[in-house]
């Protein structure tokens, strides 16, 4: 009888930890039909005002804007409100104003959640998400870090010196955020740990004080970087960092987490040949996704804060286009030349300016692109590329 009723206890734990992996392994991104859902409007590195808005009046969107205020130069800052649920996200996008890939992935997520899918639904019951797209929509026009009084709106979160600042705040204030998404675009230049991989996304659980505590607050974002960082890594393996937790009460994430709310920062970077950033935008919707869905079904204490150290620090070995034997196209040049690529806005579209950011031996560094000029093939092709060969020759 005792060793039925043993027998019986083992076989229901069986089934309950066989449900339990088949709840957390639920979420496969092919199944988000990211595809269709995609918004078509917006595409590569520059968003205009006339793209955004013509999505934000657009029919399902239209009713779940509000106005919060103008820019510096009188630009309109909207948000979007998504679900009724108990749980308050707030996320806001473009604060830096050339960083769009994440207010396309954005965008996305929208066209998810209006999609009425039981799963978004579900989501939906639970959470209630405000998102503002565009903060800085002066820098956004212009394709400018900063706003439009050349203002680093991250670095003014104490002093709130700019409208942009003070529209983040009072929302912020008003809706007393549960959880804060705060989404960025990074460089080229990011490799993960010591690996010559791109950090394609980058995440961080911001500090709330000067010894870098642990709070629970700041416990639970580890958690949910650690979670989406499990489900991203099957199909971005290596290629996600982890950004530096340096204290610094003037950036936003850090003074939100200092006030309690638990904040992630979420970084868009690099992927192969992706200079329009189309596929690092659809993993930042999956991360998006897997945030949340974390969140809303209160699965945050399941993942093992320990894992977030594990996730490699960013490094910045990487250059655009790596040439090395570099003397053989001018004996000016010691061996290498690293090379970046100057992002500038022409006529509605960005384009890619290279610029010789360091020479010589190079070593330790990586290209997305590499060309030797000891090979015949690529010295012709750096001949006949006209940046390329007005910039070296
Ligand atoms: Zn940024």
């Amino acid at each position: 009888m005792f060793t039925n009723v043993i027998n019986l206890i083992t076989i229901v734990i069986d089934l309950a930890f066989t449900f339990a992996i088949k709840i957390k392994s639920i979420l496969d991104f092919s199944s988000l039909n990211y595809r269709d859902i995609k918004e078509l409007s917006v595409h590569g590195r520059y968003i205009s005002s006339s793209q955004l808005h013509s999505f934000l009046n657009s029919n399902s969107v239209r009713k779940k804007i509000t106005f919060l205020g103008n820019s510096v130069a009188s630009r309109p800052i909207h948000k979007i409100t998504l679900g009724s649920g108990k749980i308050n996200i707030l996320m806001w996008s473009q604060m830096h104003g050339n960083e769009t890939t994440t207010t396309k992935a954005v965008l996305d997520l929208v066209n998810y959640l209006n999609e009425e899918s039981d799963l978004a639904n579900q989501l939906l019951s639970s959470v209630t998400l405000t998102i503002v797209p565009v903060l800085n929509p002066d820098g956004a026009a212009i394709y400018t870090r900063e706003n439009a009084n050349k203002i680093d709106l991250n670095r003014d979160a104490l002093e709130l010196s700019q409208p942009e600042s003070k529209i983040l705040r009072v929302l912020y204030n008003e809706i007393k955020p549960d959880y804060c998404f705060n989404l960025h675009d990074q460089r080229t230049i990011f490799n993960v740990g010591g690996l010559e991989k791109p950090a394609t996304l980058s995440f961080l659980a911001p500090a709330h004080d000067m010894d870098r505590t642990v709070s629970s607050g700041r416990g639970k974002s580890m958690k949910i970087i650690v979670a989406m960082h499990k489900a991203l890594s099957a199909i971005l393996p290596d290629q996600i960092g982890r950004y530096d937790d340096a204290f610094n009460p003037n950036c936003v994430g850090d003074t939100f987490q200092m006030l309690g709310t638990t904040t992630i920062l979420f970084e868009a970077g690099h992927y192969a040949e992706d200079y329009e950033r189309e596929k690092t935008r659809e993993f930042i919707f999956y991360a998006l996704v897997k945030a949340i869905l974390v969140i809303a079904r209160n699965e945050i204490q399941g993942y093992n804060m320990d894992e977030y150290f594990n996730i490699p620090e960013n490094s910045k070995r990487y250059f655009d286009l790596m040439i090395s034997n570099a003397q053989l196209i001018n004996p000016k040049y010691d061996q290498n030349i690293g090379i970046l690529y100057k992002e500038v806005l022409d006529e509605g579209a960005i384009i890619f300016n290279p610029y010789i950011e360091k020479t010589g031996n190079l070593q330790d560094c990586f290209g997305h692109k590499c060309l030797n000029c000891e090979d015949q093939n690529d010295f012709d092709f750096i001949k006949s590329n006209r940046k390329l060969n007005e910039l070296l020759f």
